[in-house]
């Protein structure tokens, strides 16, 4: 197959390969490299930004590290010696991203600047076209979009957001240009990422005022630096690296008992969060207020060292008044009082339930999956839909873990895409797509499934949709997960040569699709 230009086409421009890969980021890497091993060299990796790494690439505020520990998130075929510590502070995971695409020789698949605002389905041709916002056009036989489920900074809209005066950013974009020494800051929200920065700023500033709607569970966490010797023995011995990881991911992975099949046992594990809370917080009236009234585990469970001292220091107020509006001094809870500050962090976390980023992504009959998915994102297995010929969602609906490495999902997902594709070149396929009816049961299963865990113990949390349905995360251990996408099932799925394809609509009656945003002229 013949290598893509490594040049980027100028606007209006056509590039024609066999894979159209969206992002850059842990799963969009993995594919390529996938597809690299494979001997396929016919792909391109679209990306927006003009770098790669996605959520490490854009994720940078203080304190910014993985909560997972470094050997189990990073791909189980290139484990890294040179972690420095349990949990890899976020330069080290790009810096591993980098890597990555050094040792594949990845940069030259990547478009920079190409932001995908749509994808649309040639089913007569069995062709995708990818359509930047600049008018750049990618035309696949197969799409994969990788675009992550932390790509979406969600930012409440909280009524006079556009009065205050001060900067204001998100925790997934943050402004390093902005000196908060000695100033008084606002944080919104107390998720994953606003227990990693608070640390780091609240000795920074002269005051914080910290914005609490629900407090999360925490736990200790068990982090340490890897000694050098010990870093040279998982070099020198590759064995004991994968031993380690081994470990990890065992210890991980028994996680799933409590949270999918038996919830009560989380209740074992409140006891050490009250005690850890107990230690580092000693004023009870405090310490009331960071206590959650909901069960451990239905929101994911946070672990860290130094969040509690921190919103315990007294130099930070813990709000726990709903917020009302902001103003062009501050922000104003619902018992009237106004704080006034110079500046408003927003840790208030992503928008995950768009799994397809607001890029429309047209399929058979000009149906938008993102249509579909707004009220029912059901895929199979993750990652197709029907009606939806030879594309594939990376980190697609509940394929999201409350207990273990997203990494190894995204490898699950890895291996059954790579395996339909060589059924696809193996038996000389058009296109491929899951049966509808195999999807339907499949996502009846999971529902079923998911109404006995802990996430649904009656708790609000980003696991579930609008509708109160958990349409992130997978139900069971992700050893059952890699067991049913170890290789593509025929029988799963619809398959057509090329012979088989529908013919063409004639002129006119496609005028019922819908026309795409940023196609080129
Ligand atoms: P998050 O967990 O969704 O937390 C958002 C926080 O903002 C919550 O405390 C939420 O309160 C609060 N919030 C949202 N809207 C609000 C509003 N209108 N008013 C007041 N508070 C509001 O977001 P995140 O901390 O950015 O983390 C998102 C996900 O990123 C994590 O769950 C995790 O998957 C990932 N992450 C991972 C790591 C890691 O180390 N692996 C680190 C950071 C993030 P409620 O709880 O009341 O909704």
């Amino acid at each position: 197959m013949s290598a893509a230009a490594s040049a980027a086409p100028a606007a209006g421009a056509r590039e024609r390969v066999r894979v159209v890969i969206i992002g850059s980021g842990f799963a969009g890497l993995g594919l390529a490299i996938k597809l690299r091993e494979a001997g396929v060299d016919d792909f391109v990796i679209l990306e927006r930004a003009d770098a790669i790494g996605g959520t490490w690439r854009d994720n940078h505020y203080p304190g910014c590290a993985c909560d997972v520990p470094a050997h189990l998130y990073s791909y189980s075929f290139f484990g890294n010696p040179d972690w420095s510590e349990t949990y890899a502070p976020q330069p080290e995971l790009r810096a591993y991203t980098e890597r990555c695409a050094a040792r594949w020789q990845l940069h030259r698949f990547v478009r920079f600047g190409a932001e995908v605002t749509a994808a649309e389905l040639d089913e007569a041709a069995a062709t995708w076209t990818v359509h930047t916002r600049d008018g750049r056009r990618f035309v696949g036989d197969v799409v994969v979009a990788a675009i992550g489920g932390l790509s979406r900074p969600l930012v409440p809209r909280l009524p006079g957001l556009e009065r205050f005066a001060g900067p204001t950013w998100h925790s997934a974009a943050w402004n390093h240009d902005v000196p908060l020494a000695g100033k008084t800051v606002a944080a919104i929200g107390t998720g994953a990422s606003a227990i990693q920065f608070v640390p780091k700023l609240a000795p920074e500033v002269a005051r914080l005022h910290l914005f609490q709607r629900t407090p999360p569970w925490i736990l200790p966490r068990r982090e340490r630096a890897f000694s050098a010797r010990e870093r040279a023995a998982f070099r020198v011995v590759p064995g004991l690296r994968r031993l380690h990881r081994a470990q990890l991911y065992l210890g991980h992975e028994l996680r799933a008992l409590p949270f999918t099949v038996e919830p009560r046992l989380l209740r074992l594990l409140e006891p050490v969060a009250r005690r850890h809370l107990a230690r580092q917080v000693p004023d009870p009236a405090l310490r009331a207020r960071l206590t959650p009234a909901y069960v451990m585990g239905c929101k994911r469970i946070l672990i860290s060292n130094d969040y509690y001292p921190a919103v315990a220091r007294a130099n930070v107020e813990l709000v726990t008044d709903g917020i009302r509006e902001l103003t062009a001094r501050g922000v104003v809870t619902t018992d009237g009082r106004e704080r006034a500050v110079d500046a408003i962090v927003f840790g208030t976390g992503f928008d995950i339930h768009d799994y397809l980023g607001g890029l429309r992504v047209i399929g058979r009959g000009g149906e938008e999956l993102g249509a579909r998915w707004r009220t029912s994102p059901e895929a199979y297995l993750g990652t197709m839909a029907p009606g939806f010929p030879n594309l594939f969602t990376m980190v697609g609906p509940n394929t999201g873990l409350g207990h273990n490495s997203i990494i190894f999902m995204i490898e699950c997902q890895l291996r059954l895409i790579m395996s339909c594709l060589r059924r696809m070149r193996t038996h000389a396929l058009a296109t491929i797509e899951p049966r509808a009816d195999v999807t339907r049961a499949y996502n009846d299963e999971l529902q079923r499934r998911l109404a006995g865990t802990v996430w649904m113990t009656g708790c609000t949390s980003w696991y579930q949709n609008a509708a109160g349905k958990n349409t992130t995360l997978w139900p069971g251990f992700t050893l059952e997960f890699a067991a049913r996408t170890r290789r593509m099932r025929p029988a799963d799925y619809v398959l057509r040569r090329r012979d088989e394809l529908p013919a063409r609509a004639p002129a006119g009656v496609a005028a019922g699709v819908p026309s795409v945003p940023g196609r080129a002229a």
